[in-house]
């Protein structure tokens, strides 16, 4: 199966019904970089700014986090990448920044939060950015948004640094694109006013699903036990493409669930035309891509949607098997 991944690299990613998918690629590291053109990708859909801070023993400094950052949008070339801000907290923790005991660390000061809070560090972060992408197109989104006054404050800090840069002489990116990731439940009920506001989406769905069903996705008791393809998550899903299409604003899903061919067969259902992986479930999910009639699979999979269920996964099973689609 390797090789026939390998062979698949260079065909574009269209269903065999001629719809075109984005396919992107979750990065961290500059060791995954490599692997951007290698896999065929579009673009980087997510990249993880918190792993330099892991790996280091102190606060990566202004210039340490602008080399980075540098050398990855070099190595992606033509081809967009989407920075996160830090997402520190929760299952990251760091030993330089002091977060105090939590009793629920995934509910507690983190991402986000843990950014506003500490605007020195975001700061520092975004500068690096803006110098990184100088030039050049820079993209980048916020983790663990969880109501929209959240947004303002982070682009008004993007935006102060932006000035301060212009001020200074210094050359700064031609285009700067804001998101946010959809990780948090309360963010549902108020789409109509983010996709107002921001430049892109990115449904983060490993926290969405944590949060939606509250259970942990560290506690291997229960981190398998509700089901991803369950109508609710789905129903979810779907309210954020149709609010992301009515408002014209580019949607990606960057959680595990895009690289499992037969969720992302789903996601594809459910209207998602953009979905970010590990480089390791590209092959996979390509040969689903291209092997899928996708019209059929929506005209059959949102009616169904609707119905009462405990879980489509047979049922999507069922349909792939049914119409030779690789999983
Ligand atoms: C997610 O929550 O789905 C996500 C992509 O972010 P992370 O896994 O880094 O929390
Ligand atoms: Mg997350």
């Amino acid at each position: 199966r390797q090789e026939q991944y390998r062979q698949l690299r260079d065909r574009p990613s269209r269903t065999k019904d001629g719809q075109d998918i984005k396919l992107l690629l979750n990065a961290g590291l500059l060791v995954d970089l490599a692997q951007v053109s290698d896999a065929g990708a579009a673009g980087i859909g997510l990249f993880r700014t918190e792993l330099q801070f892991m790996v280091s023993a102190t606060f990566p400094r202004m210039r340490d986090q602008r080399e980075l950052y540098r050398s990855v949008i070099d190595a992606a070339g033509e081809l967009p990448v989407t920075f996160r801000s830090l997402d520190i907290g929760g299952d990251k923790m760091l030993p330089y920044i002091a977060t105090g005991h939590e009793e629920n660390p995934a509910l507690g000061w983190r991402a986000i939060r843990m950014a506003l809070d500490r605007p020195a560090l975001l700061r520092t972060q975004i500068r690096a950015l803006l110098h990184a992408a100088a030039g050049r197109q820079l993209r980048l989104m916020f983790p663990m948004l969880t109501e929209v006054a959240e947004f303002d404050r982070a682009r008004d800090l993007v935006e102060n640094e932006r000035q301060h840069l212009l001020r200074h002489g210094h050359e700064i990116p031609h285009e700067v694109l804001l998101g946010t990731m959809i990780e948090v439940p309360s963010v549902l009920w108020q789409l109509d006013e983010l996709v107002a506001k921001v430049d892109f989406l990115s449904v983060g769905s490993n926290d969405l699903l944590q949060f939606m069903y509250a259970a942990d996705r560290t506690n291997s008791r229960v981190a398998g036990r509700f089901d991803e393809l369950a109508p609710a998550p789905l129903r979810a899903l779907r309210t954020v493409v149709e609010a992301a299409d009515l408002g014209g604003v580019p949607l990606t899903l960057c959680g595990e669930m895009a690289g499992r061919p037969i969720s992302a067969m789903a996601l594809l259902g459910i209207g998602f035309r953009a979905i970010s992986m590990a480089p390791s479930a590209m092959g996979p999910v390509k040969a689903m891509i291209l092997s899928l009639d996708l019209q059929k699979l929506q005209d059959w999979l949102l009616p169904e949607l609707a119905m009462p269920r405990q879980s489509l996964r047979e049922d999507l099973v069922a349909f792939a098997r049914d119409h030779d689609v690789q999983l």
